[in-house]
């Protein structure tokens, strides 16, 4: 039924540097209050293809030149990452990338630097700070001198701070450990069960994304070569194989 579906991208192609083909045609879409996960190794594509959506691959010397990308039915391919935030689309991108000389709150409310309304800008911190505790403890430190996991809550608590309705998570768990991985993907369903947001992630752990997704799409060279409801990939013969190392 595509009248659920949120986001949608139709056979985009991603060059790079006018030459490099990277995406082959990718394909794939997001119901609205899901959580889909973008699954592959390193290279796969994950990573491009979320900095289509986003149109954040500008920067990288890339450009989609071929596909479409729509949002509830509307063509969003040519906006601006700034025209997306207002759209409700936004990414939280690898590596986390929170300000390193601002306080964790400082950060948060970066998030907002569009909005007006004080009062509402206010709950919305609050709110963040109920689903990340952990940031609340630590709102008055810098955030250079906070953990590996607090800095990715963070980078998703900002994202949060713009009221989104979709949030593109770029590799949540690089370079976390297991059990704060655990903690940032249940905070992840938390959010998308109690405020409906719907998500988008790319992720290397296969098995941890599988277990908190609703249905899985896995890139390999810039195709998705498998998708599928995330229990009948978890359970796939070659998945086990070849991502989760249960052959
Ligand atoms: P990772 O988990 O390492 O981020 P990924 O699945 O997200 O992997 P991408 O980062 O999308 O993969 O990279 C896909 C391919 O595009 C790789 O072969 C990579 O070398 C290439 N690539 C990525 N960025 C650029 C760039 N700015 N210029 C040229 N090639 C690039």
């Amino acid at each position: 039924d595509s009248k659920n579906i949120v986001l949608n991208v139709n056979g985009i192609e991603v060059i790079y540097n006018h030459v490099i083909l990277v995406l082959k045609g990718v394909s794939l879409s997001v119901p609205e209050g899901g959580i889909v996960a973008l699954l592959g190794g390193n290279g796969a594509g994950k990573t491009t293809t979320l900095r289509a959506i986003s149109n954040l691959l500008q920067g990288e010397r890339g450009e989609v030149t071929k596909g479409a990308i729509t949002l509830r039915g509307e063509r969003i391919d040519n906006l601006t990452p700034a025209e997306l935030v207002q759209r409700g689309v936004v990414q939280v991108m690898e590596g986390r990338h929170c300000f390193a000389h601002l306080t964790i709150e400082e950060n948060l409310l970066t998030g907002a630097y569009t909005r007006k309304n004080k009062g509402e800008i206010a709950a919305n911190l609050d709110k963040v700070y109920t689903y990340f505790p952990r940031l609340k403890t630590r709102r008055h430190s810098q955030a250079a001198y906070t953990s590996g996991g607090e800095q990715q809550m963070c980078a998703i608590g900002r994202a949060l701070m713009t009221q989104p309705s979709v949030v593109l998570l770029d590799e949540p768990s690089m370079g976390l450990a297991p059990q704060i991985v655990e903690e940032v993907f249940h905070i992840v369903k938390d959010l998308n069960e109690k405020e409906k947001v719907t998500f988008l992630l790319a992720e290397q752990n296969t098995h941890m994304a599988l277990q908190y997704a609703d249905y899985g799409y896995i890139m390999e060279s810039g195709r998705v070569v498998m998708d599928g409801p995330a229990a009948d990939l978890a359970n796939n013969e070659d998945v086990k194989e070849f991502y989760l190392g249960m052959g």
